[in-house]
């Protein structure tokens, strides 16, 4: 798939005209309809005036092909950071209102499960091996200093995939970071718990993670991996290297 052109059909082509005349030369073609100017990012000539002009030095940092698709898999990935983290925040917050009330909790318990019952029996839920109810009765007998012990756990794990949702949005190098470090750290405990009891969901979010964190690894070149932090230069087009890159790029019929 080609990401650049595929950009340049959703968010427009990108021309800019360099006040360097060699430059601009090997950028611009003549047309039938006037002056047309290459695309910095998917190499279609565009005819019309250019979207920006300047000194080549003040070209426009543009990502190609592969960069369009990282930055479409980390949006992915911060996204799910974030709504994990909201959820896990909620109930960090529930968790720590309940231990105010595990009395009040024990006597609904204690009152509406007979009457639940003869309901439960006609639709085929058996309450008593029910995990909600289970996870009810464990709240319910665990002391409240444990709970808010639990709730500051929630809530501290919850703000971390909220904070690595946002710097991912937003492409920082520290949240690539925090990324693989929590997520690492969890692994471990994924693979005792999928040695207990293996569900579809746990088995999608242990391939996700492992996938997440290779991948960041990789393309993201963290702890020197793949080139290191010197790659990413190399990649990164913006100036002069933006046109010249352009300048290389296959020409295009004229869009
Ligand atoms: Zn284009």
């Amino acid at each position: 798939m080609d990401w650049s052109t595929r950009a340049c059909a959703r968010t427009g082509h990108v021309t800019f005209s360099p006040a360097e005349d060699h430059l601009a030369q090997q950028i611009r073609v003549s047309t039938p309809v006037g002056t047309a100017w290459k695309c910095l990012r998917c190499g279609v000539f565009v005819p019309g005036e250019p979207f920006a002009h300047g000194p080549a030095s003040e070209a426009p940092e543009i990502l190609h092909d592969h960069q369009i698709r990282d930055r479409v898999i980390i949006r992915f990935l911060a996204v799910e950071r974030f709504i994990r983290g909201l959820i896990v925040l909620v109930l960090g917050i529930v968790v720590y209102q309940l231990q105010g009330s595990q009395d009040s909790l024990q006597d609904r318990l204690t009152t509406s499960i007979p009457l639940l019952k003869p309901f439960a029996d006609q639709i085929g839920w058996n309450i008593n091996q029910s995990k909600f109810i289970h996870l009810l009765n464990v709240i319910v007998e665990t002391t409240p200093h444990t709970l808010v012990l639990i709730a500051i756990g929630l809530v501290a794990y919850g703000c971390v995939q909220l904070t690595e949702g946002i710097g991912l949005w937003y492409q920082m190098r520290w949240a690539e970071y925090l990324t693989v470090v929590a997520t690492s750290a969890f692994i471990p405990y994924e693979i005792y718990e999928l040695m207990h009891t293996v569900t579809l969901f746990k088995i999608g979010a242990f391939v996700l993670n492992i996938l997440a964190v290779l991948w960041l690894l990789w393309t993201k070149h963290l702890f020197g991996v793949n080139g290191g932090g010197a790659a990413i230069e190399v990649e990164s087009l913006r100036g002069q290297s933006a046109i010249d890159h352009a300048i290389s790029l296959r020409t295009a019929p004229v869009a």
